[in-house]
């Protein structure tokens, strides 16, 4: 590609769920998008000379959207996975991340760790790494949501035992929202990657690669860092 040719750019539609602060949300005070993810792919089509759309749509659908082409690549906390690499193609891992266990409070003593989830209810959103661990817990009654923000706001309620969910999601929640009878216990469950799903093959995975690696290198993505999870 050119990366001169800035007057002619190409449209990436970009598919994300945006209910996963602090990588994607809706701003409280419009109908844009904004979060780590949203800053971090626009960056990369500045990187890159590409001109990015985001277009929402449910966590469980990204993956059939990207196999139709009905969007060019998504972005949204998405985790690198075998299984999902089998549909679609990953960029470079983007960020580290992993599985965390939120009780409500009231469960304090009686849930520390993985091994206690057994036969409790618990909340998870559809589709997700998190989702694929509870149903491994035996006895468990799971309930699934439309996102984790659904699921944690649940558990909040008293209407879940425990979430399982990415911690960085969980513990930004329970920071600047209200749930204040929520809180992380245990350990990680797992270590996660985060990566940009694409169709398989395609022609853009190179400029996203090659867009992350520049931000990488010139501290843009620190900068990103610092942004969302300083503090
Ligand atoms: N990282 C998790 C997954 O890929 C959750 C992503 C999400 O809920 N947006 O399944």
């Amino acid at each position: 590609y050119n990366p001169l040719a800035i007057n002619a750019q190409e449209v990436l539609k970009v598919g994300t769920e945006p209910a996963f602060p602090p990588f994607e949300m809706q701003a409280p005070d419009s109908n844009e998008l904004t979060g780590f993810d949203i800053d971090l792919f626009r960056a990369i089509g500045e990187e890159v000379g590409l001109e990015i759309q985001f277009q929402s749509m449910p966590f469980d659908g990204l993956i059939p959207a990207l196999q139709s082409k009905t969007i060019d690549a998504a972005i949204s906390g998405m985790t690198i996975t075998a299984e999902r690499a089998q549909t679609v193609d990953f960029s470079r891992p983007y960020f580290q991340s992993g599985l965390a266990i939120a009780i409500n409070k009231e469960n304090k003593g009686e849930i520390s760790s993985f091994e206690d989830l057994e036969n409790k209810r618990i909340a998870v959103a559809i589709g997700t790494t998190g989702a694929k661990q509870a149903e491994t817990i035996a006895g468990a009654k799971i309930s699934t949501f439309d996102n984790s923000a659904i699921a944690l706001q649940e558990l909040s309620n008293g209407n879940a035992d425990a979430v399982v969910n990415d911690a960085p999601v969980t513990l930004y929640a329970i920071k600047i929202s209200n749930l204040n009878n929520v809180e992380v216990v245990g350990e990680l469950l797992t270590e996660e990657y985060y990566g940009i799903a694409l169709p398989k093959n395609s022609p853009n995975l190179e400029k996203v690669n090659d867009g992350l690696d520049r931000l990488l290198q010139s501290g843009r993505y620190r900068e990103l860092y610092q942004k969302w999870f300083a503090g």
